[in-house]
């Protein structure tokens, strides 16, 4: 079983921030800001694509929950960070969204350089 099916299954202990039959959602341990948690739903599911719809409904559902929670630390801003596969830095093969509340002046999140890539090439692939 993995790690977040065991924290779900309360085998492992974690601090819970929001749970409801479907979703748990708990502080990371290595938080990149005040208040940096995981929401996780309580089926094992790899990744996003692989959810089926009624699941993500409760999914995000259990992120917007969440957020009403983590408004006690006075946030200015969240970031909402999903990662699915091991080339976009999912480390744990359970699907887990990450809340990522900013504060004024922090650097907890950024987004990476802009790339010089032809989007008609790109858009043509999408669309054949
Ligand atoms: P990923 O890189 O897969 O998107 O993020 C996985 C996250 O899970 C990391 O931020 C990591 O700190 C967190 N994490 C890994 N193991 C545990 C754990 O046992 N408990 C908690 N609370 N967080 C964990
Ligand atoms: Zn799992």
């Amino acid at each position: 079983m993995c790690i977040f099916c065991k924290i779900a299954n309360k085998e492992i202990p974690s601090k819970i921030v929001y749970e409801d039959p479907y979703v748990i959602a708990f502080l990371d341990i290595n938080p990149r800001s005040k208040g940096h948690t995981l929401v996780v739903p309580k089926k094992h599911y790899k990744t996003l694509d692989e959810m089926p719809d009624e699941e993500l409904c409760h999914l995000i559902k259990g992120v917007k929950e969440t957020i009403k929670i983590l408004k006690k630390l006075n946030f200015d801003g969240y970031n909402i960070v999903n990662n699915n596969g091991k080339a976009a830095g999912q480390e744990i093969d359970h699907v887990h969204i990450h809340i990522i509340p900013r504060y004024e002046g922090d650097e907890a999140v950024k987004f990476g350089e802009v790339k010089d890539i032809d989007l008609d090439e790109v858009y043509k692939i999408i669309k054949s």
